[in-house]
């Protein structure tokens, strides 16, 4: 796979990013597949590796970079506010994934120049772990356009969105201001690797025009892959266009056990603002329009499918980031 430009940031990747959220405890991995996906792909040329303090998995990934046979650009982000917790974090990722440089450090989930403007202290920390060699990029990852056009004004290195076909996880009609987002974002310079290309797994049966659709923007897209079979068939869409057809994987379903107390915190965790809570109970509120992607599936007792009835989906997309926030450990992408 032939690495490109990420932006001006002086990187260069492959245009196929391992996104390493299936190998995380919020997607309920329980080990075994990681060290080999991975090991695969870095021999089939991905060089990108992107992973965040959220997901705890450096211990997971620490061994297949270890052993990998070539330079790999790796990510990481990071929610702190202030100087110190930014510190920590890159401390932390250098310490435990066995790196003296992480190549790109993210403020995690920035939803406008608001937002940044309150982690300024954590992003002038980023900052000074780049003059010092530590870091070699700074940006910001987003499931908003405001998002990317915040990164733009600010002048960071590279911005991570959120983007695909059917607009899943993104503001109603948002996909067209993503897409123009994105594009100021390249003009300005900025390296642009997208994320949530097949919407969580959602796009699954459509992926051949997912992928193509998501393939057109920025430098790079970073794909969840959860075994050898999934990073050979990226890779062999990235280099020929066309994906062969893989055996069916279990679709993913978002579980909420009945111990959930109604405290929430889930709800104020959800990027997409798809969790509510009703009668003391935390569940999947009612969904957006989508044409053409759906097929209806039934909800099962307990388990909340986001694929709903008439075509209608809720815009959770499965990161499992509502998991990290529950008190109760209620919550699992399963
Ligand atoms: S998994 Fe949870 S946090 Fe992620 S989009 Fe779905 S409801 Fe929201
Ligand atoms: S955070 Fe956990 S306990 Fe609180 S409402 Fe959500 S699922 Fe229920």
């Amino acid at each position: 796979m032939t690495t490109r430009p990420l932006g001006k940031s002086g990187l260069f990747v492959s245009p196929l990013c391992y996104g390493t959220l299936p190998f995380s405890p919020l997607q309920s991995y329980r080990g075994g597949t990681a060290e080999q996906a991975l090991t695969r792909a870095f021999e089939l040329g991905v060089n990108f590796l992107d992973t965040a303090q959220l997901y705890s998995n450096y211990d997971i990934l620490r061994s297949a970079l270890a052993k990998a046979k070539r330079d790999i650009v790796l990510t990481s982000k990071t929610y702190a506010y202030t100087r110190e917790d930014a510190e920590r974090a890159v401390e932390e990722a250098r310490r435990s994934l066995g790196r003296d440089v992480i190549d790109i450090f993210l403020l995690h989930e920035q939803e406008s120049e608001h937002t940044l403007r309150g982690h300024a202290p954590a992003l002038e920390a980023l900052y000074d772990a780049k003059a010092k060699g530590t870091i070699r990029a700074v940006g910001l990852s987003t499931h908003r356009p405001e998002g990317v056009l915040a990164a733009v004004k600010a002048g960071l290195d590279i911005v991570h969105p959120l983007l695909n076909i059917a607009g899943l996880g993104l503001p109603q009609n948002g996909r067209a201001a993503m897409e123009d987002a994105i594009t100021a974002a390249v003009n300005a310079g900025l390296g642009v690797y997208t994320m949530k290309a097949l919407g969580g797994g959602h796009l699954w049966r459509d992926a051949q025009n997912a992928l193509t659709y998501a393939r057109r923007w920025g430098h790079s897209l970073a794909l969840g892959m959860r075994d050898v079979q999934e990073v050979e068939a990226a890779v062999t869409f990235f280099e020929t266009g066309a994906l062969p057809s893989l055996k069916e994987s279990k679709p993913r379903s978002l579980h909420i056990a009945s111990w959930c107390s109604g405290c929430g915190k889930c709800v104020e965790a959800c990027p997409n603002g798809a969790l509510t809570v009703v009668d003391g109970r935390a569940g999947l509120r009612a969904g957006i329009e989508l044409k053409g992607f759906e097929t209806p599936e039934r909800t099962q007792e307990g388990v909340y499918d986001p694929r709903t009835e008439n075509g209608v989906c809720n815009p959770c997309v499965l990161c499992g980031y509502c998991g990290a926030a529950c008190p109760e450990f209620c919550i699992k992408v399963v």
